[in-house]
């Protein structure tokens, strides 16, 4: 199958619980690439539920967990991470023989833990999750390309079915993910890494620069262009989801802000010290890393990340 077309075999019933910008996203994508016969939304909140139907992204809308699952096949949680156990105790008894269950949390140990428990042993749990995503939240952020070239990481826990996890596989492809196995604890640690200690250290640095007495708020937000800006898009994620990120991918989180926090004790003494071939060297390497992620279609190499400047005026 090429990446982006029809699977062989859609699924007949796909409810997706949580339609935020990943839920929403899924439920567009599914639509377009034929993913999926029917998409039932179901979400706690009437406002959400209400711009869900005003968007059209869903055959069926609802609030209850319970009756939306129901006849599903394929049950997609795209909650924050800590409020899938609920969700999936409130939704187990109801589902239907040999269905699949999966999320797209960020984090996946907890999920395996939190949500499998739950399932009676005809049920097919395959976690994932897409490593796309923007700094907004609520269904109005969705939009069906979101997944397009992106990487969509699966976790099956072991004894999976090998068919549920190819079915699952064959669904991101369809809607445009490239696919990749891994067990839980490795995604954990490539994540910590890649993805949430730099959430860290932006909530971080903005937080600083927004608590200095010695510079103005107003100069932070005036002189933000060098490199400071890009911080502060990632610092307006969502504080819920990245809550529940860093307490529940806590040790993976710790171990490599330890690295981190030695690397940067080091660059402090490269500066003190006036070693600029250390800091030289440091900077070459990290120019090489940003290249092979574009030459791996991962990021625009178009100046300032290919935004389009202001018009003088
Ligand atoms: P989002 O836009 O905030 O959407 C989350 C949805 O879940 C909302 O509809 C929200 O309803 C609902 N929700 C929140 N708490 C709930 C609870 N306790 N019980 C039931 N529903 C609840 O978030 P998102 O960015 O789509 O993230 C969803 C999941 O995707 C998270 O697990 C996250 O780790 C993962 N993820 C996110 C990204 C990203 O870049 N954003 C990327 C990859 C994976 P309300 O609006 O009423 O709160």
């Amino acid at each position: 199958m090429t990446r982006g077309e029809p699977m062989a075999k859609p699924f007949s019933r796909l409810a997706i619980v949580g339609l935020g910008l990943i839920g929403s996203s899924l439920a567009r994508a599914a639509k377009k690439a034929g993913a999926a016969d029917k998409v039932v939304a179901i979400d706690a909140s009437a406002d959400v539920r209400a711009r869900v139907e005003a968007l059209g992204i869903a055959d069926e809308v609802t609030g209850d967990v319970a009756s939306g699952v129901l006849n599903a096949d394929f049950i997609i949680l795209c909650v924050p991470v800590m409020a899938n156990a609920a969700i999936a105790a409130a939704m187990a008894p109801n589902l239907a023989r040999g269905a699949i269950v999966s999320d797209v949390g960020s984090v996946k140990g907890c999920v395996v833990k939190d949500v499998g428990p739950h399932l009676r042993p005809d049920i097919h749990f395959v976690p994932a999750h897409p490593v796309a995503g923007t700094e907004h939240s609520g269904p109005d952020a969705g939009f069906a390309e979101l997944f397009v070239n992106r990487w969509a990481i699966l976790t099956p826990p072991e004894g999976t079915d090998e068919a549920a996890t190819q079915r699952v596989r064959s669904f991101w492809e369809a809607i445009g993910a490239n696919v990749e196995v891994m067990t839980p604890e490795h995604h954990d640690l490539v994540l910590a890494i890649t993805s949430h200690v730099p959430h860290l250290i932006a909530y971080n640095i903005v937080g600083t620069a927004a608590d200095m007495e010695e510079v103005t708020q107003g100069e932070v937000i005036k002189f933000s262009a060098g490199g400071f800006r890009d911080f502060t898009r990632i610092a307006a994620s969502d504080p819920t989801m990245w809550r529940d990120v860093f307490l529940t991918n806590k040790e993976a989180v710790l171990e490599m802000l330890g690295r981190f926090n030695e690397d940067l004790a080091a660059l402090q003494r490269a500066i003190r010290w006036g070693d600029g071939e250390a800091l030289f060297n440091l900077f070459t390497r990290t120019r090489a890393i940003r290249r092979s992620i574009i030459d791996m279609g991962q990021e625009t190499a178009a100046p300032n990340f290919g935004r389009t400047p202001e018009p003088l005026k």
